[in-house]
């Protein structure tokens, strides 16, 4: 069966997994590219997305059997605009978020906004934080649901708790799931037009020092491991053209989020069924007869939550689910593991 929308042969589809938002030491970040494509490998990861404020997006490469996709972060000191294939040429002083993502759309590229309602921790740089501010615009194609860096520095209220945190439950802000209030607008926006949602590590593996002992924080290896993003696009070994097949499926949405430190998110599947139309995450079926299929399938028996429009409609425990629907709209799948969200689809276009 082909996808009438967007015209690629889901048999040649390939699942990849990979991690996106990561800063190396061009930036911010403290390892190189190349030493962190060595750790993605270690991980079992398919590709990576670097992130460094303000580089040129580059080709995307293979190094160390991982494909190196070469995006920026184009930041003000709020509203940061995650970018690849774009080919701006980043000012030293940013516009507003806004007009950058507008900019990056223009040239070509693909705008997923990053870490959208970030609060700051009292801890770190006096509570800086730079949220997303203008969701009037509507110039970008993503948005970051999960970004594991906010989310952990958010949890980070007082040096003790924190240090406590950092030893004993290092991975317990994640067992949260993905930002309640991104996943609402995601909701929301996703009524009017397509946006992807991703996971963003924000890897900078930053060293702190707190009572004279030196912490590096949120390393490489732990984030690259923890939540990723899923994608299924057809690849070839070609680094140029399989960087633009993932930047395509980003785009469309060919793509899910899983915490994988809890359990792996290989081998999820979403689509939708009626009549002779089929699609994939992120496409459309139009209903035949008033009705149309829904197929869920999980990794491994969870719990399976099913959201219309932005509000649960079933949630029940298995590994498989197919179930007729009859209401035009968005839906999407959240999955959980003895109650911890796990998985976060795009979502399927009911017309
Ligand atoms: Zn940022
Ligand atoms: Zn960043």
């Amino acid at each position: 069966m082909a996808n009438t929308e967007h015209g690629y042969s889901p048999a040649k589809l390939r699942e990849l997994r990979g991690n996106l938002h990561i800063h190396s030491n061009r930036s911010d970040g403290t390892l190189s590219p190349s030493e962190i494509a060595s750790l993605a490998n270690r991980c079992k990861l398919d590709f990576i997305g670097i992130n460094d404020h303000f580089a040129v997006c580059g080709p995307s490469y293979y190094e160390k059997g991982i494909l190196i996709l070469q995006g920026t972060e184009l930041n003000k000191d709020h509203s940061h605009c995650l970018a690849y294939n774009c080919s701006l040429a980043p000012k030293p002083k940013q516009e507003d978020g806004a007009v950058v993502a507008e900019q990056v759309i223009n040239s070509g590229g693909i705008g997923i906004i990053a870490h959208p309602f970030e609060t700051g921790s009292p801890l770190v740089s006096g509570g800086r934080c730079y949220p997303w501010l203008n969701w009037e615009t509507a110039d970008y194609q993503g948005i970051e649901i999960w970004n594991q860096t906010s989310q952990w520095r958010d949890s980070a209220r007082s040096y003790w708790r924190s240090l406590r945190q950092w030893l004993f439950r290092r991975y317990r802000p994640f067992a949260q799931g993905a930002c309640p209030k991104a996943l609402a607008i995601w909701d929301k926006v996703c009524r009017q037009r397509h946006v992807t949602g991703v996971a963003g590590s924000d890897l900078h593996a930053p060293i702190i020092k707190v009572w004279g002992i030196k912490f590096k924080l949120l390393q490489y290896p732990m984030l690259l491991a923890a939540v990723n993003t899923y994608c299924l696009a057809e690849v070839t070994g070609d680094g140029k053209r399989d960087g633009a097949e993932i930047i395509a499926a980003l785009r469309q949405g060919r793509c899910w989020i899983a915490y994988d430190r809890l359990s792996l998110g290989r081998g999820f599947s979403y689509t939708a069924e009626a009549g002779e139309n089929w699609a994939g995450m992120g496409g459309t079926v139009s209903r035949t007869r008033g009705k149309a299929w829904l197929r869920i399938k999980l990794p491994r028996p969870g719990e399976i939550c099913l959201i219309h429009n932005g509000n649960p409609v079933i949630r029940e425990k298995g590994q498989t689910r197919d179930l007729s629907v009859g209401a035009a709209g968005v839906y999407r799948v959240e999955a959980r593991l003895k109650g911890i969200p796990w998985i976060y689809s795009n979502p399927i276009y009911i017309n």
